[in-house]
């Protein structure tokens, strides 16, 4: 049984209580040894300190009964109550905490979500910018991903995407931003990198993304990607820098798709 604290400091009242009547017992046995033996005044004074002994004891017991009877189930019950209360808050505040990251993040990949995505790269511009660094943006689409899903089953169209995820995590640093914008649509913030190395990186993804295998009954199946890379020019915002990748990316897309366009 798990007592509460309220309850603890109600036992430890009644052991002070207990101690004051195993006191008032001494000084009565004490009393009753002297009263054979005295007389007179003294007598009196032993017989009324006798009485009022009585009286006290009476009244400690009374307490005790009250306490153990009356006040003890309340706190008891009150205790309680508080504990299912905490236990209720506990499981609550665990619960908005999975929710707040639920809306950041991919459910399908575990990425982050565009949400977090329109966050980040917003606040990577302002600290980057503080420190004069560069802040570069990838946005992938991949390629006719909706015959993919027809020919193939939207199953295998899921575990595409998941594997795209991890490839992107595989070529990514642990500061890098890397999140599913929507569908088969994908961004990167890659702070503190120069044209020429995104350019490169970039190209890699691409590759590494061709490079997958899914493998379906004898065949495998295998996507590419387009992708539009843009460093920030430190002027325009984070929405025209965002336009200016995205445009990018349909130029990859119109010039023949499988390639990035910087
Ligand atoms: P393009 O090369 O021009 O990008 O052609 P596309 O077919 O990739 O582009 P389109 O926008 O026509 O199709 C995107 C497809 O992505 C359509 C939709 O079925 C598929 N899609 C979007 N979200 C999901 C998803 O969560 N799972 C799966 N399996 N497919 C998805
Ligand atoms: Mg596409
Ligand atoms: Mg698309």
């Amino acid at each position: 049984m798990r007592f509460y604290k309220s309850e603890t400091s109600f036992f430890i009242l009644i052991v002070f209580l207990g101690g004051a009547g195993i006191m008032l017992y001494r000084a009565q046995t004490a009393l009753d040894a002297l009263s054979p033996i005295v007389t007179g005044d003294v007598a009196k004074l032993v017989g009324y300190i006798t009485t009022a002994n009585s009286s006290a004891a009476l009244f400690l017991v009374a307490a005790l009964l009250c306490g153990i009877f009356l006040i003890y189930p309340l706190i008891r019950f009150q205790a309680q109550d508080h504990g299912k209360l905490q236990a209720m808050t506990q499981i609550l505040s665990a619960r908005s905490e999975s929710l707040a990251h639920a809306a950041l993040t991919d459910g399908l990949t575990g990425m982050q979500n565009r949400r977090y995505f329109d966050e980040a790269l917003r606040e990577y511009l302002v600290q980057f910018g503080r420190i004069n660094k560069p802040v570069g943006l990838m946005i992938l689409d991949l390629d006719h991903f909706k015959s993919v899903n027809d020919t193939y089953g939207h199953h295998v169209g899921d575990a595409v995407l998941r594997e795209v995820a991890r490839c992107l995590k595989d070529y990514t640093r642990y500061h890098d931003v890397v999140a599913r914008l929507g569908g088969e649509e994908f961004a990167v913030v890659a702070p503190n990198m120069e044209r020429e190395m995104l350019a490169k990186l970039a190209d890699r993804i691409r590759k590494a993304i061709s490079d997958i295998d899914i493998a379906i009954d004898d065949a495998n199946l295998k996507v590419t990607t387009s992708i539009g890379v843009a460093v920030w020019d430190r002027r325009e915002s984070w929405q025209d820098f965002y336009r200016r990748a995205d445009k990018l990316l349909y130029n990859a897309k119109n010039t023949g798709r499988d390639r990035v366009c910087v």
